[in-house]
């Protein structure tokens, strides 16, 4: 019988599954939280004078936090005022602010824990619960499956070829057929290994584990944000309505590991989602319906 290796609360418990050796969260709490509900309670913090008044953004707790200290903490980061205001169609000024508070959210987690994940679960399809525009972050006291197994093939890369893996991706991908985006300070492809027909993957040009060197509404952060514009919106036409999708900010405070972005979206054509059905959640293998070098010709004519 598996063994709880953390049992620090009823409502918190860290489990290992021995036969995969990863880790997984029981927090029975969170089944009772607020979904679709017609309260938000975000603009309820601005009429209840909480959300500071001369903030666009803000980092508030999470109510139904499922990691609490010493395990972990987590928070919503607000990235603007306005309830009715999904990514698409913020400006360029207010999604630069959202990459700002993602380094200020970071800057204050990384100090704490060993991994910061920040993210964003956007669109009903995929669980949504709140519609004011937010992502979220945990800080984290261990190494999340995903994570670690990306930092364990590039520390392999280094010792045998004395490489950054993501370097050499980066590399190779330039001026490929999968590019979607290419700035001075990013590079934005479907890699060859999309789990997700419109998957795309951003990395960071140069070699920074982390997004803490991003200056305040600098060169890098505004491009980082009108990238991100620009494919959300493309992902929009090419599903004809809103793409449902998985953003992730894949960082770590280990000069090994290099920042990257994985977008990951579900919608696959108007209508039509890639469910992680059996192969994918069961086996853990992933099909992917579409070739990446198609799929990305695709999105740079539906990109703005
Ligand atoms: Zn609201
Ligand atoms: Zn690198
Ligand atoms: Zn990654």
């Amino acid at each position: 019988m598996p063994e709880d290796i953390h049992p620090q609360s009823t409502n918190q418990q860290l489990v290992e599954n021995p036969f995969l050796g990863e880790p997984v969260v029981r927090t029975p709490s969170r089944m009772n939280r607020r979904e679709g509900v017609t309260d938000c309670p975000f603009c309820a913090d601005i009429a209840a004078g909480a959300w500071p008044s001369d903030r666009e953004t803000w980092v508030r707790p999470n109510d139904f936090p499922p990691l609490q200290p010493p395990l972990g903490e987590c928070f919503v980061l607000l990235y603007a005022r306005a309830h009715n205001l999904p990514f698409a169609a913020m400006s360029l000024d207010q999604v630069v602010a959202v990459v700002d508070l993602w380094r200020e959210v970071y800057l204050d987690l990384s100090q704490r824990y060993a991994c910061v994940m920040t993210f964003e679960n956007s669109g009903t399809a995929i669980g949504q619960t709140q519609y004011h525009p937010h992502g979220q972050t945990y800080g984290i006291a261990f190494l999340p499956p995903i994570i670690e197994r990306e930092l364990a093939h590039v520390t392999q890369h280094l010792t045998t070829t004395g490489a950054c893996l993501f370097c050499r991706t980066l590399a190779e991908e330039a001026a490929g057929a999968r590019v979607v985006v290419d700035t001075p300070h990013w590079l934005g492809f479907i890699p060859a290994w999309a789990r997700y027909p419109y998957e795309v993957q951003i990395y960071a040009r140069q070699h920074i584990s982390d997004i803490s060197t991003l200056e305040p509404g600098g060169a890098a952060a505004r491009e980082l944000a009108e990238i991100l514009l620009r494919i959300v919106r493309g992902w929009n036409t090419l599903v004809e309505g809103a793409m449902p999708y998985f953003l992730a900010l894949h960082q770590l405070a280990d000069p090994r590991y290099h920042l990257h972005l994985e977008l990951l979206p579900v919608g696959r054509a108007p209508g039509k989602l890639k469910y992680a059905a059996s192969a994918e959640t069961a086996f853990g293998l992933w099909l992917n319906d579409a070739l990446p070098e198609v799929k990305a010709q695709e999105l740079r004519d539906a990109m703005p």
